[in-house]
């Protein structure tokens, strides 16, 4: 190690369960965080300062003000600007960290793009705010033997598992089924910013044991709390299911594609157009909308406003259309607007 990373992990080093070896190992590791809000910028703060070598930073959003308040990486300009959170947060990270490779992807994670964008990922963490990409995760993850930490904030409620692919059991063993229906989001239960916190912070430890190949110290729990009403619960999850459809069975029906993709962006009145490989050029676009409402861009998005819809258009075609749940209301204007 050089005597520069020697003085600037030192207090990590002098923690024995770390350690110069482990340090090494952090150093050498490549992790990847799945989804940028209040849960990945704190993660990502933590794995970054901590010296994980790569860390890949996937997220399809971008930071409004409203994610201020928790989401703890962003400014007010990034706001302003309108910036994909996977670029703010590699621009942070980098004054954070200058010499750890840290790669922002601005990307829905997906059944066609996983393989790619998860390449040779030693770990992956769980930043997302919905269980189509978990389930997605875990297929992957149980695939290619990768450990992965689930994590979940919402309210003053958070959760937190890790899942060790061949010993622990996965997230489709415990919940062979998605959730149905309506169930509480940050966008309708609100959220307080230490709830996530908490439990990026358990996530991370949970990596780092992880990347140094302590696994004797991992929980091994179905970690569970309520900052606010004072409830601390750790349960047991047992042995893998005997009939998991995954982890058993290796039925990977999320990643096949087998199932519908959700466009709609849950409880955020949002809905989230795929279209790809359909490049979109800025300049072209922005002149024909201009007439039709206000328009304003940065090299990574374009925003275009027409009352009561907000247009959001990344580069590779994707569009999340605000203003409305209704998917066959957003494809009209996306085919309006965008293009059919
Ligand atoms: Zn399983």
């Amino acid at each position: 190690m050089d005597p520069s990373d020697r003085e600037r992990y030192s207090r990590q080093i002098l923690y024995r369960p770390i350690g110069a070896a482990g340090q090494e190992k952090l150093l050498a590791a490549r992790a990847a965080i799945v989804g940028c809000g209040a849960l990945g910028s704190n993660q990502a703060a933590l794995l970054a300062r901590a010296g994980v070598g790569e860390l890949r930073i996937i997220d399809r959003d971008y930071v409004e003000q409203s994610n201020l308040q928790r989401q703890t990486l962003f400014t007010e300009s990034d706001a302003a600007q309108c910036l994909p959170k996977a670029v703010a947060a590699e621009a942070h990270l980098k004054q954070a960290n200058s010499r750890v490779r840290v790669c922002g992807i601005v990307a829905d994670l997906t059944p066609e793009n996983a393989a790619e964008l998860l390449s040779g990922i030693h770990l992956i963490v769980d930043g997302t705010d919905n269980f189509e990409t978990r389930y997605l995760i875990n297929d992957f993850a149980v695939q290619e033997a990768i450990p992965w930490v689930y994590g979940a904030a919402v309210g003053s409620y958070g959760a937190t598992m890790t899942i060790v692919p061949g010993e622990t059991p996965c997230l489709a063993c415990l919940f062979p089924e998605p959730p149905s229906g309506m169930h509480a989001t940050c966008d309708t239960e609100g959220i307080l910013g230490s709830a996530a916190s908490a439990v990026a912070s358990i996530q991370v430890a949970e990596a780092l044991k992880l990347l140094v190949g302590d696994t004797k110290a991992l929980h091994r729990k179905l970690i569970s709390f309520d900052v606010w009403e004072n409830r601390f619960q750790a349960v047991n999850p047992g042995a893998p299911a005997d009939d998991c459809p995954v982890c058993r069975r290796r039925e990977f029906a999320h990643l096949s594609g087998d199932r519908a993709v959700q466009i709609t962006l849950c409880g955020r009145n949002s809905v989230q157009i795929h279209e790809r490989r359909r490049p979109v050029d800025f300049a072209e676009l922005a002149s024909k909308l201009q007439p039709l409402g206000s328009v304003r861009s940065n090299p990574f998005v374009m925003q275009f406003s027409v009352d009561p819809y907000e247009l959001t258009i990344f580069p590779d075609g994707r569009a999340i259309i605000k203003g409305t749940t209704d998917p066959g209301l957003a494809r009209s204007l996306y085919a309006r607007y965008i293009g059919a």
